[in-house]
């Protein structure tokens, strides 16, 4: 009976510890979602207000428009709209990838197909602010285990930061490299970088430096978060090396085949 007695004891404690875990986790959701419904109506509060102040104002006066002074408050609707747009589509994709129910779809794939036609995707928009991409990639195909729709956003995310915090006529190369269990991605610019102060807290949600990027787009916050997301659901990690002034280096490692 002691023997007994001890392992219920032993169950008991087990059982406290893991329910002191969930409450933590679930402290920790009521966090975030709280914070979330915080900068939400914050976020949106101005331009949501930005929109129909003007709207208002060209509804009222509308015989009077020059087509100068049209096109110049419809940019202003269409901004604000913009960024509204973008911010809810950031916070949809942030509470999906937290969802409890969220499932991956790994399949195998050519890594370095797959990459290529993401960089491709980049092309004209880095040409149109005169950075040059350069790929470093092996001459032999990579076959990893991934889920595609989930890499490309998070890669896409990325590249997206590089070129948004690149000044014109600098260059970002990616190379890719394997070891034996991985695969691993290098996305180095030649940007702004980030001050020693803010690098451990750029993954966390809703971190800026600045509230406006080098080409005057309202600053979210949430694309790293996912992005760290995205590489932990495929059992990967993320690094970051950058120095103010010189530049970042993003290094995506992930598993070549998924522990299933
Ligand atoms: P967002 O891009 O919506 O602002 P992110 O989560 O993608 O949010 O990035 C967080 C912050 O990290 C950015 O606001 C920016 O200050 C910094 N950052 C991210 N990538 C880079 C980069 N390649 N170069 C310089 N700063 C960067």
């Amino acid at each position: 009976p002691e023997a007994y007695v001890q392992e219920l004891e032993d169950k008991l404690f087990d059982l406290s510890f893991k329910l002191k875990n969930k409450k933590n986790e679930l402290a920790y959701v009521q966090f975030v979602n709280k914070k979330l419904l915080g900068k939400l109506s914050h976020n949106l509060k101005n331009p949501v207000g930005v929109i129909f102040s003007f709207s208002e104002m060209m509804l009222a006066d509308i015989d009077n428009y020059t087509t100068e002074k049209l096109t110049k408050h419809l940019k202003i609707i269409k901004n604000s709209s913009e960024f509204s747009l973008n911010f809810l589509n950031a916070v949809n994709n942030y509470v999906r990838l937290q969802a409890c129910d969220f499932e991956m779809n790994f399949e195998e794939v050519k890594y370095l197909d797959f990459l290529q036609n993401i960089v491709k995707n980049f092309e004209s928009e880095a040409k149109e602010k005169n950075i040059t991409i350069k790929t470093n990639f092996p001459s032999a195909e990579i076959l990893a285990f991934i889920d595609k729709d989930e890499l490309s956003e998070m890669l896409n995310n990325v590249l997206n930061n590089a070129i948004r915090f690149t000044n014109p006529y600098k260059t970002i190369i990616i190379s890719v490299n394997e070891n034996k269990n991985n695969v691993i991605t290098e996305i180095r610019d030649e940007g702004i970088g980030i001050s020693s102060k803010d690098l451990p807290y750029i993954f966390d949600e809703f971190y800026v430096v600045n509230t406006y990027s080098e080409d005057k787009q309202k600053c979210i916050g949430l694309g790293l978060s996912a992005v760290k997301k995205i590489v932990e659901l495929h059992f990967g990690k993320i690094e970051v090396e950058s120095e103010e002034h010189m530049g970042s280096t993003f290094k995506i490692t992930i598993p070549k085949l998924q522990k299933m």
